[in-house]
């Protein structure tokens, strides 16, 4: 099969001839239709997570059910079944204290997808049965590609954030992931603010469902977001340090700041922000492969999109250089 490849730490993928790979134990092989790409696979690239080398990336998996390893249910795993795979690669205990409080994320035997084994940026690739979100009936293989990371990330660390429906909620940033919170959050019942640098941008937030627009860039924001109302909330989707106190100084009472994605150094906050109106910061991981499954449903009824460019496996290396300037969001039709 036909295959992007990590030879060695840093190096760019390469196009190879590899065998198909053979599903073990409680493993399904899957026929890979497309698979996005996300910043995330980088660390791929450079073995932040202790990766070994040759490495196949790819942690945003859409593919079907083609062959079930040992000891798979082919009453529930059914051969042709529209599956998607992201970050989180299954094979969860089961038995940990994280495991039995429901956080399969957080066990210590849990894979990563395109990490620790290869990952979708090839014909067929095999994972644990565990890691397999079921896709609903009809979803387009490029376009649903996204949800499985950057999807997932935006719906469920909000959906835990217990935030009241209709509540004023804030989104910083336009990007791979703002562009999903914006429709998300709005098509979920809040009152969305997007958030972000210019004034271009603002025609199409409102067309993803952003009720107010605020350049973050001018002078004077802060008074701006606190006039439309009480924010409840802030996903902050592209992060500097320098955002996080002034995004604190523009919430709520109550209002959460949730981190979702990393910042490329330490920040500052005044604790008398914090304590001073009841407010937080929040960290949250992404989720498993139920929660992907839940936010696959939610998408599919409610019409959340994922704008994307498509590129052949061929072209892989060319669309993780430019995924910096995505809009919005890379995916390889592999199929
Ligand atoms: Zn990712
Ligand atoms: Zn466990």
């Amino acid at each position: 099969m036909k295959a992007a490849i990590f030879k060695q730490k840093g190096g760019d993928l390469e196009i190879v001839e590899v065998p198909v790979p053979e599903p073990k134990q409680g493993w399904v092989r899957i026929k890979v239709h497309s698979c996005g790409v996300c910043h995330s696979d980088n660390a791929c690239k450079y073995g932040n997570f202790g990766n070994s080398f040759p490495r196949i990336p790819g942690h945003e998996v859409f593919g079907e059910i083609e062959k079930l390893g040992e000891g798979v249910d082919p009453n529930y795993f059914k051969i042709g079944q529209l599956v998607g795979v992201g970050w989180f690669g299954g094979n969860h205990c089961g038995k940990c204290r994280e495991c039995l409080n429901d956080q399969w994320i957080f066990c210590k035997e849990t894979l990563i997808c395109g990490i620790h084994y290869d990952g979708g940026y090839a014909e067929y690739m095999v994972a644990p049965s565990d890691s397999l979100a079921f896709v609903p009936e009809g979803m387009n293989a490029e376009e649903t590609a996204p949800l499985l990371c950057a999807g997932i990330t935006v719906f469920n660390s909000f959906r835990n954030q217990n935030i009241k429906v209709g509540s004023l909620v804030g989104v910083q940033g336009l990007g791979g992931l703002g562009h999903l919170a914006i429709q998300f959050c709005k098509k979920m019942g809040y009152e969305v603010i997007a958030m972000s640098s210019g004034d271009q941008k603002e025609k199409l937030a409102k067309e993803l469902g952003a009720a107010h627009y605020v350049n973050i860039s001018k002078d004077g924001w802060i008074d701006q977001m606190k006039a439309i109302g009480s924010v409840q909330c802030i996903l902050l989707t592209a992060p500097s340090s320098s955002i996080v106190q002034s995004s604190l100084d523009a919430l709520g009472v109550n209002g959460k700041l949730v981190l979702l994605a990393l910042l490329p150094e330490p920040f500052n906050a005044n604790s008398l922000t914090l304590i001073g109106g009841n407010k937080s910061i929040v960290g949250w991981a992404s989720g498993d492969s139920r929660d992907t499954e839940q936010t696959l449903n939610f998408a599919n009824k409610n019409q959340v999109k994922a704008m994307i460019k498509t590129f052949p496996l061929e072209n892989v290396n060319e669309a993780l250089l430019k995924i910096a300037d995505a809009r919005f969001r890379h995916v390889v039709k592999v199929l």
